[in-house]
């Protein structure tokens, strides 16, 4: 415990341009991971790092495995079968690296750190939300326990908001795909997104929840609204990642709540 509490009086006492660089670092290496992890957990494969070359199987070293940088050398494919690289990965440790530098920037110290982290920890449920409509618990489960131990700092909130941000976040979306269920007589929701809302609620508090709510149901619609293609099924049936829109408005929103909240 003296070890953790000094390398989190480091990390608070950093200075901003410092806090920044670190966070945009750490976040780097954070969505090489997190990208690999999307790419091949929902395939079944072996999650144990990025070790070769999804083409040919040559074994990766380290100068493949350097974020942003190994896609630029080896020119964007494998130097001997010439397989192409994903720019996913590109993608992902970029989104990683930018929640990392925004958050230091927007809110330096242990408060900046605990909205990086919450990020960090968000990015990979969004994504596979959004290509699989799918929150595996494995991710959910951490995010709420981490938010419980951990983040306090978030919003400096104490321990009893964040159980009621938990408890409340997980009923009231069952109590709304249940009100659904009722009604149309199909499922309306994903069985992740409730616990998923839990989660957010265990970093955020019960406060913020309807807030969070209002901010991912106006995303989703706006996006449902803007690709909507003429044959499409109708605007009411159609299937929305609403648990990516839900790690958005929790990670973006956050700032914002304060001023929200002191109107
Ligand atoms: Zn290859």
């Amino acid at each position: 415990m003296h070890m953790l509490a000094s390398v989190l009086g480091a990390l608070d006492a950093l200075p901003w341009t410092w806090g920044v660089i670190f966070g945009a670092l750490l976040g780097l290496i954070w969505g090489s991971f997190a990208a690999t992890l999307v790419l091949r957990w929902p395939a079944g494969r072996s999650l144990g790092g990025r070790s070769a070359c999804d083409g040919c199987g040559r074994s990766l070293g380290v100068r493949d495995l350097v974020p942003l940088l190994s896609a630029r050398w080896r020119r964007g494919r494998c130097p001997d079968c010439g397989a192409a690289i994903d720019p996913f990965h590109d993608r992902v440790e970029l989104g990683a690296a930018m929640i990392g530098a925004a958050a230091l920037a927007i809110m330096p110290g242990l408060a900046g750190w605990s909205w990086a982290l919450f990020g960090w920890l968000l990015l990979p449920l969004a994504l596979l939300d959004a290509r699989h409509y799918w929150l595996p618990d494995r991710l959910t489960l951490p995010l709420a326990v981490i938010g419980l131990v951990a983040g306090g700092a978030l919003l400096d909130l104490g321990i009893w908001d964040r159980w009621m941000g938990a408890v409340a976040g997980g009923l009231s979306l069952l109590l709304v795909a249940w009100g659904y269920r009722r009604l149309r007589g199909s499922e309306g929701m994903g069985g992740g997104d409730p616990k998923l809302f839990a989660a957010i609620g265990a970093w955020t508090g019960w406060q913020a929840l309807p807030f969070i709510l209002l901010i991912a149901s106006l995303c989703g619609l706006g996006w449902a609204l803007a690709s909507q293609q003429k044959g499409d099924t109708p605007l009411v049936m159609r299937r929305i990642p609403f648990g990516s829109f839900l790690c958005v408005a929790a990670w973006a929103g956050l700032p914002l709540w304060p001023l929200v909240a002191g109107l």
